[in-house]
């Protein structure tokens, strides 16, 4: 609880902002500076029912809206987003440290699944089979589900909720979002903008928190279906307690992406996107690179290449102009883990290329700062190898052959992105076909996929059946009804008959 004159975040209940009533607070930092700016509601039992109830009322006025008017508040609401997104990026960057033009690029993918969702009556569309069997007409609808529960990480603060919101309000649900206590600020925004885009009360909720709120959606049957976004553990978690208690959900965990370079490849390329894709948001990204497995005899160039961009790079406060290239991690806890997997590379006998231990920014040498950090000769048994680090580490694994890359990255406990550099179409064919993870670029280091496609990894990245966005997202916020259905008329009345129905 805090104690301070700091203001207390709150939450998004009833289309207002709710003041806690807990007593229960975390603390919100500027990562930049290391300061405490704020602290955060975390919701107790009866924040946490009275979240549920106002979305179950929001739900029954919502899901009874037409299509044509629902689509109506989904136009205006990617039309204010759009003009007002410079306001989200900056609230991004004050809670996490991403600098802002990297915000506003999570803000822009986020905006792509709103741009999808205006489209959604097309994609909620039935079926229906004329005379299925004589004089009997089988159709298809779908329906909402009821409350869709989003429980988001803290390193995309807006994007990650934006996977899931615009297609469950499109299909007619009511959203309860549970940011991270780390970066809560750009949820709320997203709720006013929605009041202002005329978005019924109860249908987007903020309900700021920890365990016990996640804990609260996950168990109560008032919620309808989880949407998580955040590390393995905790996915996997999420997935055993919400399945247990009946709902339906999609959970998508942690990652360690490879990046495979075969010889042909055009290093330059390599090196930049190796840079873009390794440090971009300080490494904070599901989809960041971590691996960078170079076929030989590549290494020791690529290595030259790699550290020559990486003494060009600025690190700062991500809110500066002209704006750094890297901001700081986002908790001091964070930054001293980060730390700790590069003194376990090093102990395992790795080389420590370029160091970002003990990094300082000038006027900021409280800010949770790690500088870019390059491992050579990592030995693959190493936890600083087989483990997610979520930092600006990128670790040189050097193979022999694309058949030991493959191996590699196909016997790795996560599967959710991956990327080959080669100019072989063939190599890359064959890479994408043997490669057992759900995303893979080729010469694209970041492969997210567009709105219209769907995202999520295979094994410990993604628990559930359901990747987010797309026609899967879609699929997973409605349910189907089949519908047999008979008009009687004289021609077809088939009087009596006890027998099995046939065709
Ligand atoms: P996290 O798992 O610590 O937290 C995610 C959410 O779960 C937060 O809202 C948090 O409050 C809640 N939570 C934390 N501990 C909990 C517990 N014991 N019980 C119930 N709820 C709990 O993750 P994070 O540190 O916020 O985010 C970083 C992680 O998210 C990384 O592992 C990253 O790879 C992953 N991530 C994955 C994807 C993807 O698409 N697969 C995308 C973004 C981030």
């Amino acid at each position: 609880m805090s104690t301070d004159s700091l203001p207390v975040i709150p939450h998004w209940i009833d289309g207002a902002r709710r003041a806690s009533t807990s007593g229960r607070t975390a603390p919100v930092f500027n990562p930049a500076t290391g300061e405490v700016q704020a602290h955060v509601a975390l919701a107790d039992e009866a924040e946490i029912a009275a979240a549920i109830s106002s979305a179950t009322r929001g739900f029954e006025a919502w899901s009874a809206f037409s299509m044509a008017k629902r689509q109506t508040v989904i136009f205006k609401f990617r039309e204010l987003l759009n003009a007002r997104k410079g306001e989200l990026a900056e609230i991004i960057t004050r809670e996490h440290g991403k600098v802002v033009s990297d915000a506003m690029g999570e803000i822009l993918r986020g905006q792509e699944v709103v741009e999808l969702a205006t489209g959604f009556p097309h994609l909620i569309k039935g079926a229906f089979s004329e005379n299925a069997s004589t004089g009997i007409d089988v159709y298809s609808i779908k329906q909402p589900i009821g409350v869709a529960g989003i429980i988001a990480p803290f390193n995309f603060p807006a994007m990650v909720p934006m996977w899931f919101f615009p297609v469950a309000i499109a299909a007619g649900n009511a959203v309860i979002v549970k940011p991270s206590e780390k970066d809560p600020s750009a949820a709320l925004w997203l709720a006013e903008l929605w009041q202002e885009a005329g978005l019924p009360d109860g249908v987007f909720t903020v309900l700021n928190g920890d365990k016990l709120a996640v804990d609260g959606l996950l168990t109560d049957p008032g919620v309808h279906s989880i949407s998580f976004v955040g590390s393995t553990p905790i996915a996997q978690y999420i997935y055993e307690t919400a399945s247990k208690h009946g709902k339906r959900v999609q959970a998508l965990g942690g990652a360690k992406n490879h990046m495979l370079v075969l010889p042909d490849a055009d290093l330059d390329l390599v090196a930049d996107q190796a840079i873009n894709a390794g440090y971009g948001a300080a490494g904070e990204r599901c989809m960041a690179i971590s691996v960078v497995l170079a076929v030989e005899p590549v290494a020791d160039a690529l290595i030259e290449k790699i550290t020559e961009r990486i003494a060009n790079l600025s690190i700062g406060n991500g809110a500066s102009t002209p704006e750094p290239d890297m901001g700081p991690l986002i908790t001091d806890a964070h930054r001293d883990k980060v730390t700790g997997y590069i003194d376990i590379a090093e102990q395992d006998g790795a080389t420590i290329v370029v160091d970002g231990r003990g990094f300082s920014v000038d006027g900021h040498e409280n800010g949770f700062f790690v500088g870019p950090t390059l491992i050579d000769h990592l030995p693959t048994t190493s936890r600083a190898y087989t483990e997610e680090i979520f930092g600006p580490v990128l670790e040189i694994v050097r193979v022999e052959t694309f058949e030991e890359g493959v191996e590699l990255i196909n016997s790795g406990a996560f599967g959710n992105g991956t990327a080959i550099f080669t100019n072989d179409g063939g190599a890359a064919r064959r890479f994408q076909h043997e490669i057992q993870v759900g995303m893979i670029g080729i010469n694209v280091p970041i492969p997210v996929p567009v709105a219209y496609h769907s995202f999520g990894g295979w094994k410990a990245s993604l628990f559930g059946d359901s990747k987010a966005y797309g026609v899967q997202g879609f699929e997973f916020f409605t349910r189907e009804k089949a519908i047999t259905s008979r008009w009687l008329d004289p021609a077809t009345h088939g009087g009596i008959n006890l027998g099995f129905p046939q065709n």
